[in-house]
């Protein structure tokens, strides 16, 4: 049994947004970061920012913007890790 997150500050909250706006946390996570946006104006409009883009990306395109995302920067890092030999 795991305890949930405690979130103290606004960077703890805003890590856990993606995660949150996504589904993907438990339901104590996601209490505790709807706690915090009900209290901090700052987050909620982030949050709200990031809900709304998501929604107009799923509407626009097919492609889903958190894989396409991940999938750049995995290429950025295969390119930059492969480049240079390590030397032994
Ligand atoms: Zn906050």
């Amino acid at each position: 049994m795991h305890e949930p997150m405690k979130i103290k500050r606004c960077e703890d909250a805003l890590r856990m947004l993606a995660a949150h706006l996504d589904g993907e946390l438990d339901e104590a996570n996601h209490a505790e970061v709807e706690r915090h946006l009900a209290r901090c104006k700052s987050c909620y409009s982030r949050a709200e920012f990031e809900r709304r883009l998501r929604a107009k990306l799923t509407e626009v395109g097919r492609v889903e913007p958190r894989s396409e995302f991940q999938s750049r920067i995995r290429h950025l890092i295969e390119r930059y890790a492969g480049g240079e030999p390590t030397s032994d």
